[in-house]
């Protein structure tokens, strides 16, 4: 209900605008919006990023999984879904080619996820990182100048045919999403990770880029009338969002519905960027790492994640910066917590980050409203992970309601066992001594039943490598062992 007073007077606002009401209706509108309890529609503004790819476990779910956990997104307050065909280690798999591979495995799935998502009545929304291209299409004369935030599978825009091949492809992707019936409801374009070219001729990039888009958003409207063009700012510089709205307001005047302006680690609010004309400011809230950035506890390397301060803090910074939209940024279940955090109290629901996990106590370990205090308090302690004694927090979790047959509760006791090890390594010194392996052995036991019994992920790559495991003892074990991992 909340939901639907709110889209009405979204709707309102937006007719305003475009109808060029700037008098004391709009204004009058505006504010009623803005004070609405519940946080108005454009607040509830929802939406749940979560691309499949490197082996995560989006890259991995079936079908039903993602249903399930579409479904739950939904009860937390989420409205939106999307995902980005990340084409990493992928070739076309529009060449014609006989051969079923990883990068048609990869769009069908994301595929039925839409259909999924858009049967649930979630917004559908596919990200793109416009010059990130098949592994097949790395022709040398096409091949983008690379460096700094540059780098990827990426070819130059300006490089005769470069752009022709960059522009067949989202041919491609939205005439199949369409012939499955997915209408797509946005367009999100992202410049970098993985995308740009540093060449002289595609300076400055953002301008490049919006280019690009653009050609790439008439495409994507011939296939999905209706659709809308959206942005994320990650990684943008100030300067970069001044010459992007200027261009936007010249060439594509009111296109861009939002931009959801990055957040950098350990901070909990939007800078403050020129906008294009009526583009919504949002916010793009990174819930894949507890509540500090250092030490680091993100992707799920040192199990579930649990952000409750930081993502309480977010939403009212966010609030009182007037974004009115946020994107959540999920790399897999493994930050469930924190999905429920943000969409539960950025949607209103909830008043407080406690709240928020009594009701996921309640919902899904079957706790009654004074043992969900218990759990409440224990996952609470995990926003800081390196402060918490694991020793003891393992002996209370027995205590706690729930059952070993749930992922949700499984999760967090490997979590605790993975620290435990880890504080174990931690206080035996710097030798490598049988008994200091023997934790170190520990700790990848409970890694892999994590990665294998209860996420099932795939062959994890890039970001979620063993590889880039940060902690301060990984290094010299990796040496000592001499593993390849
Ligand atoms: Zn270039």
């Amino acid at each position: 209900m909340v939901f639907a007073m709110g889209a009405t007077s979204h709707f309102i606002k937006r007719t305003a605008l475009r109808r060029g009401w700037v008098g004391p209706l709009a204004f009058t509108i505006a504010l009623v919006a803005t004070a609405s309890p519940g946080w108005g529609a454009e607040q509830q503004y929802c939406e749940l990023y979560a691309p499949g790819h490197f082996g995560n476990w989006y890259e991995v779910a079936g079908e039903n999984e993602m249903r399930r956990v579409l479904q739950e997104a939904k009860h937390w307050g989420y409205n939106r879904y999307g995902d980005w065909f990340d084409t990493l280690d992928c070739v076309n798999p529009f060449s014609g080619d006989r051969q079923y591979s990883l990068g048609n495995a990869l769009w069908d799935r994301k595929k039925a996820h839409f259909r999924t998502a858009q049967d649930l009545g979630l917004a559908t929304d596919l990200i793109i990182t416009p010059n990130h291209v098949y592994r097949d299409q790395l022709a040398p004369k096409w091949l983008a100048e690379s460096g700094g935030r540059v780098f990827g599978q990426l070819i130059c825009p300006r490089k005769p045919g470069g752009r022709e091949v960059i522009l067949s492809n989202y041919e491609n992707l939205f005439a199949d999403l369409a012939r499955a019936g997915v209408r797509l409801t946005a367009l999100t374009a992202a410049p970098y990770d993985y995308g740009g070219c540093n060449c002289e001729r595609c300076k400055p990039w953002i301008l490049t880029f919006a280019e690009l888009t653009a050609d790439i958003y008439k495409i994507a409207r011939r296939h999905h009338p209706g659709i809308e063009l959206h942005f994320i700012g990650w990684w943008w510089s100030a300067e970069e969002h001044r010459l992007f709205a200027e261009w936007m307001d010249r060439h594509l005047p009111g296109a861009a519905v939002s931009m959801s302006l990055w957040i950098p680690y350990g901070k909990t609010s939007v800078a403050d960027s020129p906008l294009p004309a009526n583009c919504r400011k949002h916010a793009f809230v990174h819930i894949g790492y507890a509540d500090e950035a250092e030490p680091r506890d993100v992707y799920g390397k040192t199990g579930p994640v649990i952000a409750p301060a930081r993502i309480e803090k977010t939403v009212a910074d966010l609030a009182a910066q007037g974004v009115s939209g946020v994107v959540a940024y999920s790399e897999g279940i493994f930050d469930d917590v924190n999905k429920a955090l943000l969409a539960g109290l950025w949607s209103g629901r909830y008043r407080t980050a406690g709240e928020v996990l009594a009701g996921y106590a309640q919902r899904y370990f079957a706790a009654d409203r004074k043992r969900s205090r218990q759990w409440t308090g224990w996952l609470t302690l995990w926003g800081r992970p390196f402060g918490v004694d694991a020793v003891a927090a393992r002996r209370s979790f027995s205590r706690l309601p729930g059952g070993p047959r749930d992922w949700r509760w499984r999760q967090w006791q490997l979590k605790a066992d993975m620290f435990a090890a880890h504080q174990a390594i931690v206080a035996a010194g710097d030798e490598w001594t049988p008994a200091r392996l023997k934790r170190a052995a520990e700790f990848f036991y409970a890694e892999e039943l994590l990665q294998r019994e209860v996420y099932g992920t795939g062959p994890l790559r890039h970001i979620f490598a063993r590889k880039f495991l940060d902690l301060p003892w990984y290094a010299s074990w990796r040496k000592h062992t001499q593993q390849v991992h």
